[in-house]
Order: structure tokens, then C-alpha cells, then sequence
């Protein structure tokens, strides 16, 4: 007779309690009484997202968005019907405030961190639902920033709000076929009719947060030059009063690799009324808060799919036998998940940087160099993790043979969803181009000397100094390297090795400082180790171009 198989499925435990590194960094960064007020929230969350958020992820695995162009009558509808884990992710975000907490401003300049920890235990089982969020999040900043004063009054407290009923999405819409990356080169014409409204014309080619009520986008006012700065930013409201959509065309739902739940749609903007938000003309300026804070969310998004995906793996490898032995007896695979754990860490930690610094700003408690390092970080962070997800979580899906790879276990759609962290918000290219091009790259470097400094300094008390030595090296490499006289197109060709260089030297870095902050025992240890791994994995990418 030939024995059934069954495999045991890998379980979850509450997200935020099992999570030691970030329950130890929390414990770190926060003064006691405020992680005592708001910590009951993060377990709230951590044993929602292990609990009834994962189930329903799983049930909705085979349900996608729904464009109805047209009703039974003929007329034209334009309906999207989400899918009904995206609704029960949208009330759950208003409920917890995840664009509301960093607007309240109740944690002073910990706000943020109190937002993106939430962000990162909600993001793994919404099938990213984060995407609208955070759009939402970067227009009530970027209005808020424009300093106008009608807009902000209109749109921002739905955006912010934690009312349900009032709640506002945002969509951005930038990229045209004409270019995602080269949006200077975007085709959308704005005229001014003659009773004073804008009225928007083109075709917006990647619009993912579809069913929005609001978007920020960018047009050129006819008779504007060319280029980016002849682009002016435009508030549109989607619908009118009766919930048709306001001359908007959706021509149709991508039909893409992964974020299948996240529609995301081509637009026909045909005399679409549009409201200037500051000045006829440097658009692409006056969005760039849009753009800083969505890169924002994509680091948190990578660092938590890379942690959510490792501890499945993890759970996985004790219940899997093989050779007479769990999986995680056998030292070669857990060597690899290590290895993986150790990725996982730095992101963490370098993410979790950036998410202090964005704090701070908007707190206006950060010193001069916490303003350089927050420009430097903020594309150097989206990038790198951008990259190392898409790693770690292939190595996560490979860890269950051949049930990672199919459909009903749930894990496929993790690695697919991944894959779009290093291309939406700028692809790892362009970043580092953004990165190594800007005109306050040396001063941003110094300011991370600096900061590497401080951190080999701590590490050295915990025996950790070699370790740290080598973060400190690797930057000191990116730098004479960016010193070096090369022509124009031997730096370009060089920028990706030179952010990742960075971006991994800063993560090696933190994480030999967070060793050394953990009270001496298990937990430094712990830490202590991965950090040995991580610059074993290699830090310096320059190397290979000497
Ligand atoms: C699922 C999904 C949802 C999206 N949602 C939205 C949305 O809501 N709103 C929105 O505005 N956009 C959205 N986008 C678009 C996205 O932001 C762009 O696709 C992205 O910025 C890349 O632009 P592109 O497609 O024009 O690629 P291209 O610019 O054509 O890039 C192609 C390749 O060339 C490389 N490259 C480009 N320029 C350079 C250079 N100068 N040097 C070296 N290499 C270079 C890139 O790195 C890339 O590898 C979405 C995309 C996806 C996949």
C-alpha cells in the first residue's frame, strides 16, 4: 500500500512577540513608557497578522480585482471591484492609523517609528495593500509640504483620517508610456479653460491606486517648455459628486507578474479637471515628498517580506524531515537560512535608520548631518533592500523544495510580490544614478563616515571592532572611488556597485552596533553572529572593478 504523503504546512506565531530583533531594537530606541503605551498594539496586530489576516489571505488566494467598463445599459462605468482581503485590509489600516499615527504626531519624533512598525507586521498578509497606503501617505505629505492651504484643508484629514466612513486613498500618477524613469519626458497637456479651470489630457500608463478618490500627478501647461521642469503638479479628484469618475477613462488592469491584488490600470485622462497645487512650472520638484516617503514604505515592505518569508522558512525546517532528520539538523541548510537571517537583519536595520531620520525631520529635531544622511539614505536604502529581498526571498521559497513552489501553499505569490520592490519608486539603477549624481554626494558621504564611525566606536566595546573595521573600510573604498578621476561614463557604469557598496557597509555597520547596545548574553551573541555572517557575505562591490 502505498502511504499517504502529508507535509506539515509552516504556522505562524504572533509577529511582533516572535520577532526578536525587533522587540530587542524597540527596547533599544524607545523610552520605556512610550513602548509600554503603545507595544500592546503591536501585539495586537502581530497576533492579527499570525491569525485571522493570514487565514484570510489564504482564502482570498484566487481572487483578483474586477474592471467593469461598461453596464448591462451601455453606459460607461469604469467599476473596480476590490477583492475582499484589500477591503478588510483598509478598514484594518484606518483602524490601526497607519497613515493617521505619523500626522498625530502622539510619539513626537518616534511617530514614525511607531507607524512603520505597524506597517511592517501589516504588510506580509495584505497582499499590498500597502501600495495605496503609502501613496496616501507621501500626498498628505506632499500637500502638507506645498503649503497649500485649500488642498490641505480638503484632502488632507481624509487621507490622515481614522474615520472609516471619511477615509480617502491617493494614487500617483507619473509614469506614461513614454517613460517611468524619464518623466521629464511625460506627454499629459493641462489647459487653462476660460472659466479658470485646469483640464487634464493624456494617458497615463501605470496608475495603481485605481480606485482612489484623489491623485497627485504631474501635466505640462500648454505652451510649458520641455523637460521635468516644465511639468506642474495637479490635484484631481476621481469622482463627482454622483460617483462618476471625473472624465476618466480606465482603459484596462495590468495584467501583471505579481501584486495581482493591486489594481493597477491605464488611464485615459480626457479634460480631466485638475487643481494646480504650487506653480505653472518644476513639478517633478514639488512631488519629490511623494517620492521620499513611498521609497519609504518600499524599504519597510522589502525588509518585512524578507523577515516574513525567513520565518517560514525557519518554522518550516523544524516540522520537514529529510535524510532521518529535521531540516534544521542538517548544517548545510542551516547555514542558508542563517545566511538569509543575516540579510534580513542588516535590512532591517538600515530601514529602520531611515525610518528614525524621516522622524526626526518632520519632528525638526534632526541635526545637519541627520539631514544628509536621511537625503543619502532614503534612495540608498529603497535600493539596496529593493534588491536584497528579492534574494532572500528566493532563497526563503527554495528552502521548501518543491512545496515552495506551488500556488496553494501560499508562497509563490511572496516571491512575485517582491520582485516589483526594486522596479516601482525608481529601479535600483536609476537610484543610483539619483544617489551619485546629486550635488550633496560628498557631504552625504561624510555625514555616513561619520555615522559608521560612531557605530565601529560601540562596536569595539563588544569585541565586535574587526567587524565593524570592515564596514568602516568599505565606505572609505566607495569614497576614494567617487574621488578617482574617470570619465562620465565609467562613473555611470559604476554608480550601482558604488550604492550597494554603501548601502551594505552602512547595514554591517548597524548591525555591529545593535550587537554591541544588546545586554551580553544570548541576545548579543545572536546578534553578534549574524553580523559575522553578513560581512562574510561580502561587503565592499568595488572590489571586482579594481
Ligand atoms: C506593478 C506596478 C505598479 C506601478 N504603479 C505605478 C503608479 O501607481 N504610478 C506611477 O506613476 N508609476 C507606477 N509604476 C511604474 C513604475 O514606477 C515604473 O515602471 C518604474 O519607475 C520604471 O520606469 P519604466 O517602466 O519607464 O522603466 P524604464 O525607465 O524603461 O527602465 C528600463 C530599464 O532601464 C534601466 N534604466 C533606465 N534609465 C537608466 C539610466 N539612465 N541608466 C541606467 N539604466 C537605466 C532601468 O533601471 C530598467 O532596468 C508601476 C509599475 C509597476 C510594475
Amino acid at each position: 500500500m502505498i502511504e499517504p504523503f502529508v507535509q506539515k504546512a509552516p504556522a505562524l506565531d504572533n509577529l511582533y512577540t516572535s520577532d526578536r530583533l525587533l522587540v530587542g531594537f524597540l527596547r533599544r530606541k524607545l523610552p520605556r513608557e512610550m513602548l509600554a503605551a503603545i507595544e500592546p498594539e503591536f501585539i495586537e496586530l502581530g497576533a492579527e497578522a499570525a491569525g485571522p489576516l493570514a487565514s484570510l489571505q489564504h482564502a482570498d488566494r484566487l481572487h483578483e480585482p474586477v474592471l467593469t467598463q461598461w453596464d448591462a445599459w451601455g453606459n460607461r462605468v469604469d467599476g473596480i471591484e476590490l477583492t475582499p482581503l484589500w477591503r478588510e485590509a483598509e478598514r484594518r489600516a484606518v483602524h490601526y492609523g497607519l497613515t493617521a499615527v505619523p500626522y498625530e504626531r502622539r510619539e513626537a519624533e518616534w511617530s514614525r517609528l511607531r507607524q512603520f512598525v505597524l506597517v511592517y507586521l501589516f504588510h506580509p498578509v495584505t497582499d499590498v495593500y500597502t501600495c495605496p497606503l503609502a501613496m496616501t501617505d507621501g500626498a498628505a505629505r506632499t500637500l502638507i509640504d506645498s503649503g497649500n492651504s485649500a488642498l490641505i484643508g480638503r484632502a488632507v484629514p481624509h487621507l490622515t483620517g481614522r474615520d472609516p466612513r471619511s477615509f480617502w486613498t491617493s494614487g500617483q500618477w507619473m509614469t506614461e508610456s513614454t517613460g517611468g524613469s524619464d518623466v521629464g519626458s511625460s506627454g499629459t497637456i493641462a489647459e487653462l479653460g476660460a472659466e479658470g479651470r485646469w483640464r487634464l489630457y493624456g494617458k497615463k500608463w501605470f496608475t495603481s491606486a485605481a480606485t482612489s478618490q484623489m491623485a497627485l500627478t504631474l501635466a505640462r501647461p500648454a505652451g510649458n517648455g520641455p523637460g521635468g521642469n516644465g511639468l506642474a503638479m495637479f490635484y484631481v479628484e476621481c469622482r463627482d459628486e454622483s460617483g462618476r469618475l471625473n472624465s476618466i477613462r480606465v482603459e484596462r488592469l495590468k495584467d501583471k507578474l505579481g501584486t495581482r491584488k493591486v489594481p493597477t490600470a491605464e488611464l485615459l485622462l480626457d479634460g480631466t479637471p485638475a487643481e494646480l497645487v504650487a506653480g505653472t512650472t518644476g513639478g517633478t520638484r514639488v512631488i519629490e515628498p511623494m517620492l521620499r516617503i513611498t521609497r519609504t514604505w518600499n524599504s519597510v515592505c522589502a525588509a518585512s517580506f524578507m523577515r516574513h518569508a525567513h520565518r517560514l522558512a525557519a518554522d518550516y525546517a523544524h516540522r520537514r524531515v529529510a535524510f532521518g532528520m529535521p531540516l534544521a539538523a542538517l548544517p548545510l541548510h542551516r547555514e542558508t537560512l542563517a545566511d538569509v537571517e543575516a540579510e534580513c537583519a542588516g535590512a532591517f536595520l538600515l530601514t529602520f535608520l531611515l525610518v528614525e531620520l524621516v522622524g526626526r525631520a518632520e519632528a525638526d529635531v534632526a541635526t545637519e548631518d541627520e539631514a544628509l544622511l536621511l537625503r543619502l539614505l532614503t534612495p540608498l536604502t529603497k535600493l539596496t533592500t529593493g534588491k536584497q529581498s528579492v534574494h532572500a526571498v528566493s532563497e526563503a521559497i527554495e528552502a521548501f523544495g518543491g512545496a515552495g513552489y506551488l500556488e496553494d501553499t501560499g508562497l509563490p505569490v511572496l516571491l512575485r510580490d517582491t520582485q516589483v520592490l526594486p522596479i516601482w519608486e525608481g529601479t535600483t539603477n536609476v537610484l543610483s544614478l539619483d544617489l551619485l549624481l546629486r550635488a550633496d554626494v560628498a557631504r552625504g558621504l561624510a555625514a555616513l563616515e561619520r555615522r559608521i564611525r560612531t557605530a565601529c566606536d560601540a562596536a569595539r566595546t563588544a569585541g565586535l571592532g574587526g567587524v565593524a573595521d570592515a564596514a568602516r573600510d568599505a565606505v572609505s573604498a566607495a569614497r576614494a572611488w567617487l574621488q578617482a578621476d574617470r570619465d562620465a561614463d565609467e562613473r555611470q557604469a559604476g554608480a550601482r556597485r558604488f550604492a550597494l557598496t554603501l548601502g551594505r557597509a552602512t547595514e554591517l555597520a548597524l548591525l555591529a552596533e545593535h550587537a554591541a547596545a544588546c545586554a551580553a548574553g544570548p541576545e548579543r551573541a545572536m546578534v553578534a553572529e549574524l553580523a559575522r555572517r553578513f560581512r562574510q557575505a561580502g561587503v565592499n562591490l568595488l572590489r571586482a572593478l579594481d
